[in-house]
């Protein structure tokens, strides 16, 4: 069984609704059970998102969710009628039909759970099953029509997969796969030929609007074969590939809560630079220097102190800290500036640290996350050192020794235990 996603781009037109018609029945043919999760057409999201502008200025939340929602209900019948004429049995199912189950939140819903029986039924009938992407249904009593966020549509792909236990899920779009960076942007962009699920979050949580970040969550948390390829072409493309785990129940798909995955690391080493003047260059300076010395810098921290003073902290894997201790020490001359500057820069040294992540696609879009993590380690009593964050994670350095009770303290406020 495989699921394949057709975006925008690629249904596009009736010549490529046709183009894609033939590649599902290839597959078919080729002896998969098939389904097909399918975009609107072209931009018709956004000339609707347009359109509903033209009528209010506030509309409300339910009422796009109703509008967005049938972008997605013209191509699976377009695509399921092109089935059908080429002599493959085929038919269309929106969200709701295939039993999307999300919560009750408009414009960004997140899938509870599907109810697949049906879906099955038509795979077993040699049915191909066309499914609306990018919309579910609220549960009963409400049934409310309900979206999964703008390029939602890979979520409802992944989602099923994950649900149906296919054998892969393949995102079919025009680009070639993953790039490095965005095609359109860079035409010189590199394919990459396979990149882990936890890159390509950060990628994706970045802005590469290639694929869904939730996509990418369920992918990992399921242990979903995910492929990201061209509508156009046989080649692989990029194989986005899920860590070894073991998967999860399918109750409560997308997780209600934001953070799906804890972490900690006690191979890193804190080099500490204090009193540093502050003036333009420094870091470009010191992290320059470090780098031509292929030593891999992780977490970076510069606090201000009154005065011209600057603190810089890194950290670095235990393995390298002599390295990067006698480098850090060889600039302090360079460093110390001016006479006015004094003689004040200081190096000091830690290993005894760990570093404490949290983790998680629900994360986006979700403020407070990083202060429960802070308060259930202030709870704790747990003194934090340094902080990095990014759209799907924070990073925390700590005391080595508070490291088994802040990740079991962090389970427990994350329910994760
Ligand atoms: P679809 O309609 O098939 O879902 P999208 O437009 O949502 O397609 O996503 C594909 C687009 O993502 C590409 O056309 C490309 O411009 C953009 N993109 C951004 N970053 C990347 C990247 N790193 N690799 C590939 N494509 C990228
Ligand atoms: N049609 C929706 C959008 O444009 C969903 C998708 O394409 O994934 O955002
Ligand atoms: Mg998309």
């Amino acid at each position: 069984l495989i699921v394949q996603k057709y975006g925008g781009t690629s249904v596009g037109s009736v010549e490529r609704i046709q183009t894609v018609a033939e590649r599902v029945q290839a597959a078919v043919q080729a002896g998969n059970s098939v389904v097909v999760v399918v975009s609107a057409m072209g931009k018709t999201t956004d000339s609707l998102v347009k359109l509903a502008s033209e009528i209010s200025s506030q509309p409300s939340r339910r009422e796009m969710d109703m509008l967005l929602s049938t972008g997605e209900q013209v191509s699976i019948a377009l695509l399921t009628m092109a089935l059908q004429e080429r002599g493959q049995a085929a038919v269309s199912m929106t969200g709701a039909q295939v039993g999307i189950v999300t919560e009750a939140r408009h414009s960004h819903a997140r899938i509870l759970r599907i109810e697949t029986e049906r879906v099955k039924r038509h795979l077993e009938q040699g049915q191909v099953v066309v499914v609306a992407g990018f919309q579910g249904i609220s549960d009963a009593p409400d049934l409310e029509i309900t979206t999964l966020g703008r390029g939602g549509s890979d979520t409802s792909a992944v989602a099923l997969a994950a649900s149906l236990q296919a054998d892969a899920c393949e995102i079919c779009t025009d680009v070639p796969g993953i790039l490095t960076t965005d095609p359109r942007l860079v035409p010189s962009a590199q394919l990459m030929t396979d990149i882990t699920c936890d890159e390509m979050l950060e990628l994706a949580s970045l802005g590469a609007k290639v694929l869904h970040p939730r996509a990418v969550e369920i992918a990992r948390n399921y242990g979903v074969t995910l492929v990201v390829r061209s509508s156009w072409t046989e080649d692989p493309g990029t194989k986005v590939t899920a860590p070894n785990r073991l998967p999860r129940p399918l109750e409560g798909l997308e997780l209600a809560h934001p953070v799906d995955a804890i972490e900690f690391d006690t191979n890193q080493a804190k080099v500490a630079l204090l009193r540093v003047p502050d003036r333009p260059g420094i870091a470009a300076q010191l992290f320059g220097t470090v780098a031509q010395q292929n030593l891999n810098v992780d977490l970076i921290i510069q606090s201000i102190n009154e005065g011209n003073f600057n603190d810089i902290a890194f950290t670095v894997e235990k393995d390298v800290l002599e390295d990067a201790k006698n480098l850090a020490s060889s600039l302090i001359p360079s460093l110390r500036g001016t006479s006015e500057d004094g003689d004040t820069v200081a190096l000091v040294t830690d290993t005894q640290i760990a570093k404490v992540s949290i983790a998680g696609a629900g994360m986006i879009g979700r403020p407070g996350v990083a202060a429960k993590m802070f308060s259930t380690l202030a709870a704790a009593e747990v003194n934090i050192q340094m902080i990095a964050t990014s759209e799907v994670k924070v990073s925390c350095t700590i005391a080595a020794e508070d490291c088994d009770r802040t990740i079991a303290a962090l389970c427990n406020a994350f329910d994760l235990n």
